[in-house]
This record gives C-alpha cells, structure tokens and sequence, in this order.
C-alpha cells in the first residue's frame, strides 16, 4: 500500500496531482488541518476560507501502487504529475512510482517538500521546496522541529543540479516580512535565479494570526525581490483559471 489517498487530474494543463498521507513536521498553519482534499475541486474550494471547517483527521483509504498506476493509465494525456498532499518524500514507494511514471508517460515529476528528508532524485524533474522559517526558533514554535537539516537539503538538491522552486507562507506579525526577507537572502545566497513565491496565509483553527492584505504580500514580494530574480505571490483571492477533477 502506498500513502497516496486522493488522486485529481487538471484536463487542461494535462496535470495530474497525487496527494500522500504523512507528514514529519506539525505546521500551526497546515491547510490539511481544514480540507485533506483537493481545495482546486468544486466541492472543496470553498473549505480553506471557512474558519469553522475542520478536516477529518485521517483519510479512510489508501492506494496500491497498481492502482495508481492504472488511475493515471486512465487520464487522457499526462504532461506534470505532482506530487503533493503532506509528505511525499515519506513514502518508500515513491522512487519506484516515479521511475515507473518516467517510463510509461514521460511525465515532468514534480515534488513538493518541506525538505526536511533527502531522498533519490533520480525520477523526479523539479522540487518545490517550502522553506517555513530561517530563524530556528521559530521554525520549532511554528513546525515542532528544528530547520537545520531542510536548509542543508536545500543546498544539497541544488548541487546536485535539479530545477528548484521555493515557496514560503506570511503570516502578518509572525512569519512576517523581516523573515521572508531573510529567507530570501539565505536562498539568493545560494542561486538567485531560483523562483520563490509568497503565499498569503489563510486562518486554521485557533492560530492567533489574521491574514495578510495585498499591499502587505506586495511589500513581502518587494523585500524579497532585493535578493532574488523571480518572486511571485498568492494573495488568496485570485480566480481559478482551470478546473480540478477527482479522480479518486
Ligand atoms: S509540511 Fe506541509 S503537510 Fe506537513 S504539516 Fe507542514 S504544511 Fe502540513
């Protein structure tokens, strides 16, 4: 059995996404806490705005690899898959699917991580890295755990060459403009042509944080832009430009 429990496919960009279960850290933040599905589907995309809504704590099904497989034999046309959810790097499965995914559709792998486990990246085409903090205390107040072994990861899988991304969440007077910066200085340091987006938090459970408004992602996006090449934001309300299926 792998930890994959929902599969979506987006016809249009020919995206496939797998979400794993598991994950090694305990973000106060993480979205999984409201909605362990798919918030890109209709039935879903309301879910992360509501601040009532709390998701069940665990899925009530996992995959075999046979039946991803068969799931993504299903689609039309695969072009990226994504490997998302928690974890992904958690599951002992993932470098066999992956290769097996190269092999039979050619497919870009795309992996999102919190970094915090270095695994083969022999099938996968390009990370997504989410760097939670620099400040390590903040990182254990925010996560439960230390940041040093992501951060060397982070400089680990850029020497080895692979198309990377990074990704960071603001959150107002908390992970707050001061520590995106320094985030992106400690990436600009080790290539700035990385991109780097900002998302804008969006309120889960009891945290005691509001979310950002635009002008405040846009002075993020500035701070950051002093170091780096390419940084992007969701501000959270952006409009969807194509749909999301479920496909388990
Ligand atoms: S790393 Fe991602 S999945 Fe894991 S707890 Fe943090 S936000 Fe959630």
């Amino acid at each position: 059995m792998m930890n994959i429990y929902h599969i979506t496919y987006s016809p249009s960009p020919k995206v496939v996404c797998l979400h794993f279960w598991g994950c090694n850290l305990d973000c106060r933040a993480c979205l999984l806490k409201k909605e362990i599905y798919d918030c890109h589907l209709k039935e879903t995309k309301d879910a992360i705005f509501d601040p009532e809504k709390i998701a069940p704590s665990a899925p009530d099904r996992f995959l075999t690899l046979d039946e991803v497989m068969d799931a993504v034999r299903g689609l039309k046309k695969v072009r990226y898959v994504i490997l998302m959810g928690a974890e992904a790097s958690l599951d002992p499965g993932l470098p066999n699917l992956v290769k097996l995914l190269h092999e039979e559709f050619d497919s870009h792998n795309i992996l999102l991580t919190n970094g915090m486990k270095m695994i083969s990246l022999r099938d996968i085409d390009e990370v997504v890295f989410s760097i939670k903090a620099l400040n390590d205390r903040l990182h254990r107040d925010y996560t439960g755990k230390s940041n040093r072994q992501a951060l060397k990861n982070f400089v680990s899988m850029h020497k080895l060459g692979i198309k990377m991304n990074a990704e960071s969440i603001l959150i107002p007077e908390y992970i707050d403009f001061d520590e995106i910066e320094r985030i992106a200085r400690f990436i600009g340091g080790i290539d700035k042509n990385i991109p780097y987006r900002i998302d804008a938090y969006l309120p889960v459970q009891n945290n005691p944080w509001r979310r950002p408004g635009r002008d405040e992602i846009m002075m993020a996006v500035k701070r950051a832009g002093k170091y780096l090449k390419n940084v992007s934001f969701i501000a959270g309300d952006e409009k969807l430009t194509f749909g999301s299926i479920r496909i388990v």
